[in-house]
């Protein structure tokens, strides 16, 4: 019977002689995977499951075709999160240095229970050459990649128009924002034109930006509003002069076809103002208070809106106001609206490298080939570059200086690292340029730049013979952020040894709630893997994640699924327990000559398997795999071909016996061998009782050739379609399948006619009936002899 308990113990086995650690033998080939590094927040969910479930398979499996698989983890422990736990629980009074070392200790404890559910699923990665972000080690190599970067001219300090989060108070990069449906109110307000001669009525769901209103705009091709291109116009409370421009990308469609356009409103406001050349007027600040706007100063945004609605109305310029749903830009860890605002923050170039990136990219194999289209169109997209500063704590420090005076950047000396510019002296007293006070960077690391070099790390860079594993032979990550972690590793690896980072990109979907949401926290419909192993076994998940597909599609999470595979596994032990008695004793001797045909059609079903899942594994087709062997194992050989020999394995031909020994032993060994890859553990405890030895250090079973038969084949086929016609025939009669009978006839087609009459000594002990019958027909039927019964 299959029992879980099987799977700690396999577990604690393999802890124990350290099954997995990588030892450098240089006779095999290596492969090498790059693993996403889980961000440490505790628990790790099923995408997670899914996403390690696929890369462990893959590891086991080039371990039995004879690679030497180096596959380390990492952790990605610092972020936002971690920071807002801590904050949560001890405050905001903390000193730098006692909240650092608190989200440290939440991390290292989130990280602990990580590793534990990761052992707990069987993985066989090398733990002993785990790397965690927020070490030391980690922390210099980040460092040392900025440097690099900045010595090739790449990394700059700079004011700029950054996406802001108000409510995280810090920058964020376009891939970190989400667009969400809002419902909101657009306003219809009167502009008063400069020369009195009528009003102008603009539309606008951002009336709070009213203080930095630096033009109208309209669309040239708008007859209604063409006119006004060219008038100054008075900004209501401000009293300030703008001018109405034209502009093709104003929508004719929206509100009153007359838009504002303030310096920072929106990413086509910025457009319009550098296209225009427009006065610049910053409208929020990095808290989210308004500045720049005389009595509305310091105003949060939602106060500032009805301050202005209000003072409108008062004054009679609010036309009209009416609810439209809108998309608003949010930031997707905290789901708050996100501002545009000019900040200085630090960058690295990356805007004019789009077609590097590009051809990088397509040097990579992408599996599937389609999802590669994901990164190319985000290239094209690409017209900021990367703001890598976070006004964040708990992150890895620029290891920059800068001087306040002329702007120069002073970086840190390689030695230094890692360093921590916050705290540590800079590596001169003062500005080499002007002289003037030199500053440390305060903030911290976009976490992006921490996991963008991951594939160096884990071969060791830069350390010299670090070549030799990189690039990595292989990265496995959802779609969901190609955008962001193999855009950057990408570029970065690009940027610091000319190189791709990886040769093959293997890319699945999201496992979605079963309600097909995305899961998140704030919807509550994340599901962890603990409850479907305590009930199923990791296993049964494991191979629910095989069965859940591999290609780079999202699919809903189905327990059915679960369920399924832990049936499946419970065949597997039962049907064993029968294969264990029928070989007892079998030395691997047998004759040739006493294969019947049942033997031969499952040999060559067998050998055919073989190579058909071996080339699904080989395409990271783990649905496919897991398929066939499942339809194979449960309904052609147990249904089917061990009904079909129980009689010889119970019967008196020594000969016979032999042959479908060796049968069963062959099936055996090569099923649990490739399964072993999905089920690691139902595999192993399995392997051991038909081999005494680990089936994770056998080679993949090869496939034979010459046993492969296509006529064997539709034999076999034939030979369990009147083995079924007959079960129905019984069925139909409310007879037990195992119902002794004394004889029946079968009407068979010509062509099977010889067939069926050279088998059937054994149909008749298969079925249990005394005597067989044949006669000819155009279709096979079956005809239970009742007469011959009562006779
Ligand atoms: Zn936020
Ligand atoms: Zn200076």
């Amino acid at each position: 019977m299959y029992d879980k308990s099987i799977e700690e113990k396999w577990q604690q086995h393999w802890q124990k002689v350290e099954a997995y650690k990588f030892v450098d033998d240089r006779k095999k080939p290596l492969y090498v995977i790059d693993t996403p590094p889980p961000y440490t927040n505790g628990v790790l969910h099923m995408g997670h499951v899914s996403d390690y479930s696929y890369i462990d398979m893959i590891a086991r499996y080039k371990r039995m075709k004879g690679f030497n698989v180096f596959y380390p983890q990492g952790w990605d422990t610092m972020g936002f999160p971690t920071e807002r736990t801590v904050e949560k629980k001890y405050g905001k009074g903390l000193s730098d240095a006692e909240f650092i070392k608190k989200c440290e200790e939440l991390s290292t404890e989130n990280l602990s229970a990580m590793r534990k559910q990761m052992i707990r699923m069987g993985y066989s990665m090398d733990m002993s050459h785990e790397y965690i972000t927020m070490l030391k080690p980690y922390t210099a190599k980040v460092q040392l990649s900025l440097l690099l970067l900045y010595e090739k001219g790449l990394v700059y300090r700079g004011r700029h128009a950054v996406y802001w989060c108000p409510y995280c108070k810090t920058p964020i990069a376009r891939e970190e924002t989400e667009d969400k449906e809002e419902k909101t109110t657009l306003n219809y307000i009167n502009f008063e034109l400069a020369d009195k001669s009528g009003t102008i009525t603009i539309a606008t769901t951002r009336p709070e930006l009213l203080h930095a209103c630096v033009a109208l705009a309209v669309n040239p091709n708008d007859e209604k509003n063409k006119g006004y291109i060219g008038k100054k116009v008075i900004v209501p409370i401000f009293n300030r002069e703008v001018e109405v421009i034209g502009d093709t990308d104003v929508e004719i469609g929206f509100g009153t076809g007359a838009e504002m356009i303030c310096t920072f409103g929106d990413k086509k406001d910025l457009m319009l103002f550098h296209r225009h050349k427009l006065p610049e007027i910053q409208a929020i600040d990095e808290e989210g208070k308004l500045i720049n706007a005389g009595k509305y100063n310091g105003l949060s945004i939602n106060e500032a809106r009805s301050a202005i609605i209000s003072d409108l109305k008062q004054m009679g310029l609010l036309v009209k106001r009416e609810e439209i749903l809108h998309t608003v830009k949010v930031h997707d860890r905290c789901s708050n609206p996100i501002e545009l605002l000019s900040s200085t923050q630090w960058f690295i170039k990356t805007t004019e490298f789009a077609e590097q990136i590009k051809k990088q990219a397509n040097e990579i194999k992408w599996i599937p080939e389609f999802t590669k289209r994901y990164l190319l169109d985000w290239a094209d997209y690409i017209d900021w570059d990367w703001v890598i500063s976070r006004e964040r704590r708990f992150d890895t420090p620029l290891p920059f200086w800068y001087c306040e005076d002329c702007g120069e950047i002073i970086p840190a000396k390689e030695e230094m690292l890692p360093v921590d510019p916050r705290v540590d002296k800079p590596p001169v007293e003062k500005c080499p340029k002007c002289g003037g006070k030199v500053v440390g960077a305060k903030q911290t690391c976009d976490v992006w730049v921490d996991s963008a070099i991951t594939p160096l790390v884990i071969a060791g860079w830069p350390n010299e013979g670090y070549e030799r594993y990189f690039p990595a032979d292989l990265r496995v990550n959802a779609t969901e952020i190609i955008r962001t972690w193999d855009f950057y590793t990408i570029f970065q690896t690009w940027a610091l040894t000319g190189k791709i980072p990886f040769k093959t990109l293997f890319v699945h979907g999201l496992i979605l709630a079963p309600d097909n949401k995305k899961m998140s926290k704030s919807l509550g419909n994340v599901i962890g893997p603990e409850e479907l192993i305590e009930k199923y076994s990791a296993d049964s998940v494991r191979m629910w994640a095989a069965l859940s597909g591999a290609v780079g599609k999202d699919r809903a999470l189905l327990f059915n699924d679960v369920k399924y595979a832990y049936s499946f596994l419970v065949k597997l032990f039962n049907s064993f327990e029968f294969i264990f008695k029928a070989i007892e004793g079998f030395d691997g001797s047998f004759e040739k000559e006493y294969l019947s045909s049942f033997d031969k059609y499952m040999l060559s079903r067998l050998n055919s398997l073989i190579k058909s899942v071996d080339k699904h594994y080989d395409e990271f087709d783990f649905f496919a795999a897991a398929n066939e062997l499942i339809n194979f194992y449960w309904h052609e050989f147990c249904d089917y071909y061990i009904e079909e020999i129980k009689h010889v394995v119970y019967g008196k031909d020594e000969k016979r016996k032999r042959a479908v020994q060796y049968v069963l032993s062959e099936a055996a060994d090569s099923m649990l061998r490739m399964l072993a890859p999905i089920v690691p553990h139902a595999a192993e405890e399995l392997y051991t009782r038909l081999k005494k030895k680990s089936v994770h250090a056998q080679e993949f079973p090869k496939c034979n050739e010459e046993l492969i038969d296509q006529k064997a084949e539709e034999e076999g086929l034939s030979l369990n379609e009147v083995i079924s016609a007959v079960r129905k025939e019984k069925t139909k009669n409310g007879l037990a399948l195992n119902y002794p009978l004394t004889a029946i006839t079968i009407n068979i087609p010509e062509k099977y006619y010889h067939l069926i009459e050279q088998n059937r000594a054994d149909i008749a002990e298969i079925c249990k009936v005394n005597e067989v019958k044949l006669g000819k027909a155009e279709e096979l039927s079956v005809l239970i002899n009742f007469s011959v019964e009562k006779s």
